[in-house]
């Protein structure tokens, strides 16, 4: 046994020095595609003098690529002889990047997925539509990203390459995701093990849809897509069936293109004061013996869970949309992102699924200084006011990063990390196997060549382009 410690995050399961002697940079690389006990994610990693041994099913084989390639950074010549057997603790680990406060672009994105796949994060929560913009593109319902991408505000325009919009000097601020755009992101990201989760703002957080087409609002009124951070009362009414239509239409077609298992669908308004003006949602509620507008938002985003179920999806909220009454435990993927404990445990309780994101330790975007890796490390990944059996319903952690005070992709980087590794290595690594005072060594180990593309601190000139 040699005293090395291996600059890997996340942190290995289980690493085994075989004796003294070290794999030669030319070993060759022998890729079995087995299933190991761990799942598919699982991998085996061995590195004898001559040859390179990796074992497991596909993300398995992606995940011992990764590792290994951690490893040269560390050992640029000879790497000592390893055993290594890992497996993932949480079957989620996920970055949610907002695009629609600030607009990121294509190879931007890009850039951000590869170096989440870097820590073996697998799941992309992609928030694409919210108050301040709509940025996908729309066959059937142009408007909502001929208009619903535009904003006017203080901000220069940034285009989004391919569709040419923008230009210098202007007030508007625009940007959306081409179709064709969307499908290579997709296969960009799937290449590196990422589920890509489309997220949709309803029934509030809607003023951007609501802009391209009234019709879909409570009031029938013409209103700009919103400017400014802040809680809008825009809702997608809910009393009107064109309505539902309308929306399930527009679902339809972003879950055809995403190809997506799942749909983040937010399920939560702040302000319901147009719910409670619009005599067809008052209807609604009458006709439904509603008691206030609460309950039709608990109605309103069941039903349209449940539309999506029918498709086969598995539609995923926020747990603020669990205030205005349960939900079963099959209907949604509930996200903890604050408050709300005696509605998640109770949900949990009845065997629903649980993502973290909680507030304290998975919003990513606080200014520097404020936000600390360490919490993440400390903290998570399951919440203390869950007892034993619920948490058993935790699938993983997710971490945060709502964009309005981060214009562009290097204030990203300076945020994300080491924050984000940090949340890799507590959503993989077994608490048996953690070593936190070890991470920022093996952070900084591991990320030495690769500076460009996985910036470690404020002021470091990476992530300026996909590699
Ligand atoms: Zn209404």
């Amino acid at each position: 046994m040699r005293d090395i410690t291996l600059n890997l995050v996340p942190k290995p399961v289980r690493v085994v020095f075989a004796g003294t002697g070290s794999c030669s940079p030319d070993a060759r690389i022998y890729r079995e595609n087995v299933s190991l006990p761990g799942g598919a994610e699982a991998y085996f990693l061995e590195l004898s003098p001559s040859k390179i041994v990796m074992r497991g099913e596909a993300p398995g084989l992606f995940y011992a690529e990764r590792t290994l390639e951690q490893l040269r950074v560390q050992f640029p010549g000879e790497i000592p002889c390893i055993r290594i057997e890992d497996a993932p603790r949480f079957p989620q680990r996920g970055f949610m990047l907002d695009s629609v406060r600030h607009f990121f672009s294509e190879p931007d994105v890009m850039t951000l997925i590869d170096a989440a796949a870097f820590f073996k994060l697998n799941r992309f929560h992609w928030h694409l539509a919210d108050d301040q913009g709509w940025r996908i593109e729309s066959r059937r319902y142009p408007r909502l990203h001929e208009i619903g991408s535009v904003r006017s505000g203080g901000e220069s325009s940034r285009g989004n390459g391919e569709t040419g919009t923008g230009g210098a000097g202007d007030t508007e601020y625009r940007g959306f995701y081409t179709k064709t755009q969307i499908r290579r992101l997709l296969r960009f990201a799937a290449e590196r093990n990422v589920a890509v989760i489309p997220g949709i703002g309803i029934p509030g957080h809607a003023t951007a849809a609501v802009a391209a087409y009234p019709e879909l609002g409570c009031t029938g009124f013409s209103i700009p897509v919103a400017a400014g951070g802040g809680i809008f009362e825009n809702l997608i009414c809910a009393g009107r069936e064109e309505c539902f239509d309308f929306l399930m239409d527009v679902l339809d077609e972003i879950t055809e293109l995403f190809s997506a298992k799942e749909i983040h669908i937010g399920g939560n308004a702040e302000i319901k004061s147009q719910w409670r003006a619009c005599p067809y949602c008052r209807q609604r509620m009458a006709e439904l013996g509603l008691f206030d507008e609460d309950a039709l938002q608990s109605w309103y985003v069941g039903r349209v869970g449940a539309c999506l179920r029918a498709r086969g999806m598995r539609p995923v909220i926020w747990n603020e949309a669990l205030r205005g009454g349960a939900f079963s435990p099959k209907q949604f993927i509930v996200q903890l992102c604050s408050g709300g404990q005696e509605e998640l445990a109770e949900f949990a309780g009845r065997g629903g699924e649980i993502i973290n994101s909680d507030i304290s330790f998975c919003h990513l975007n606080r200014p520097h200084g404020d936000f600390d890796a360490w919490e993440v490390l400390r903290r998570g990944p399951v919440p203390d006011f869950l007892n034993e059996e619920q948490a058993k319903q935790v699938k993983g952690l997710e971490g945060l990063l709502w964009t309005e005070n981060i214009p562009d992709l290097e204030t990203a980087g300076q945020l994300l990390y080491p924050s984000l590794p940090a949340l890799a290595e507590t959503a993989w690594t077994l608490e048996s196997s953690r070593d936190n005072d070890s991470f920022f060594a093996r952070y900084e180990g591991c990320t030495a060549l690769s500076r460009r593309r996985y910036p470690r601190s404020a002021g470091d000139p990476g992530l300026a382009a996909h590699g």
